[in-house]
């Protein structure tokens, strides 16, 4: 079949997009139901109909796209946009994702150079950098569910692929959490399981490191995955209460701060242990972490989970100090200091913070103080300079630009891991959530040295 021609629209495929452009689903149905109109024709910049659909965001419009037979892949976009680009760059989460059940190639570029995720991150929309830099096709997994070459059995029974397919695609990838799916799932939670999964794990691991267009993101999440699910294994070996006790052991807290060290020192050997030494990744991460003494900021888990999610700066957001999901809200009475999705995980978690809590609060208390001092103090430097800067535009506008960028940083590295502002690390400065300000004091010098690595290195 020859392609439509840039701009060559009839008038139906012209009312196609109208219907789109204002979510009229009805209408484009009838429209797509006329021979005159082809599913993926270009308007003159080589956008689509399912293109024009995922950057409006139009869910309902892109399925009914889908189903008539558009393709996800058409990539002849002036500037080598495609529809998973343009639904990164809407920021819709399901449309990201409908494009990627399609079938939309994840490593394609555009005509800088950039990916769909790439792009998405540009933008801040870090939620379709999430997803779909964790994508990972159910088939994928299925392939390991059929016996492959001499063997006899498959590698992966069938009833394990959809608890671990669950698994590899999660985006949270707090230990404790990764432990708590595992335990929900009786199929998986026993070590003959568990072992068929992660020699599956690390066999996708392989694959991520030598396939042509190597994934050292997914390869790091299946290694990382591995090394938990063959911890789940000698707990379950070797210990009476099993999971329970590890992830007890993961949350539990060292008396002076509560600063949970197993499960740090846990995460640290991971990475560590990643096999394949040369990876950019891998050593990125270890020059991130290993400056890092025990108990400061940032936190192996933090580290790792934005070079694997991708996700930076969710300011607004919050996380479960026991699980690590996102949007906890339930906020310790007394301390105010940690932050819980629910009861269930602040049960969880107060057999270890039962002993700072009340160490917390004073903490706390001292912390407002500070940031109020602070906040005073940011205040009236921001008025002296507006006032200076009045005597010349120039440099005032320089400040401005300077400025945001510090804070973006800090934003940068303090996602991932609220609890770290929790903890008094030696001389921490007063950093309440909302003063941005006040938190970028400490933080930034750290992420100039990590930045510069990376830079340095590149
Ligand atoms: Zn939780
Ligand atoms: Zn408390």
């Amino acid at each position: 079949m020859a392609l439509p021609k840039k701009g060559d629209l009839s008038e139906e495929e012209k009312q196609l997009l109208e219907a789109i452009g204002k979510g009229n689903t009805e209408e484009a149905a009838r429209l797509l139901g006329s021979k005159n109109v082809r599913v993926n024709c270009l308007d003159e910049h080589g956008m689509t109909p399912l293109m024009h659909s995922a950057y409006k965001g139009k869910v309902d419009v892109c399925k009914l796209l889908l189903r008539h037979g558009a393709d996800v892949n058409c990539n002849e976009h002036e500037h080598g946009y495609t529809a998973l680009m343009f639904a990164g760059l809407s920021g819709n989460k399901e449309i990201t994702w409908m494009m990627l059940e399609a079938g939309a190639e994840t490593d394609v570029v555009n005509s800088v150079g950039r990916t769909a995720a790439q792009m998405a991150a540009f933008v801040g929309q870090h939620d379709c950098v999430t997803i779909i830099n964790n994508f990972f096709p159910r088939e994928r997994l299925d392939y390991y569910t059929k016996p492959q070459g001499l063997d006899k059995e498959p590698k992966l029974p069938v009833k394990l692929a959809g608890p671990l397919h669950k698994i590899i695609t999660t985006t949270n990838l707090h230990p404790v959490k990764i432990v708590l799916l595992v335990k929900e799932n009786p199929l998986l939670a026993e070590v003959e399981a568990m072992q068929k999964c992660y020699k599956v794990l690390d066999l996708i691991c392989e694959k991520c490191m030598k396939q042509r267009d190597m994934n050292e993101v997914l390869a790091m999440k299946m290694h990382y995955l591995s090394c938990l699910f063959q911890k789940c294994i000698l707990f379950l070996k070797e210990r009476e209460d099993k999971l329970d006790g590890l992830i007890k052991s993961l949350l539990k807290g060292r008396d002076t701060d509560g600063f949970p060290v197993y499960q740090e020192k846990f995460i640290r050997e991971c990475i560590r242990k990643f096999p394949y030494c040369e990876a950019t990744l891998l050593q990125q991460l270890v020059r991130s972490i290993a400056p890092v003494e025990i108990g400061s900021d940032p936190t192996a888990f933090s580290v790792l989970t934005q070079a694997i999610t991708g996700q930076v700066g969710f300011v607004e957001a919050e996380f479960c100090t026991a699980c690590g999901e996102k949007g906890a809200a339930k906020r310790c009475s007394v301390c105010k200091m940690v932050i819980y999705c629910d009861q269930n995980c602040q049960k969880m978690h107060w057999f270890t913070h039962k002993k700072v809590c009340k160490m917390l609060k004073e903490v706390h208390e001292k912390q407002e103080l500070e940031a109020a001092k602070e906040k005073k103090r940011q205040e009236n430097k921001h008025k002296k300079e507006a006032a200076e800067a009045a005597g010349s535009a120039l440099t005032s506008e320089e400040n401005v630009v300077s400025e945001s960028e510090g804070n973006k940083e800090v934003e940068l590295k303090c996602a991932g891991e609220r609890t770290e502002q929790t903890i008094p690390s030696q001389e921490a400065p007063a950093s309440s959530p909302l003063s941005g300000h006040v938190l970028g004091g400490e933080t930034n010098l750290e992420n100039n040295a990590v930045e510069k690595a990376q830079e340095s290195e590149e």
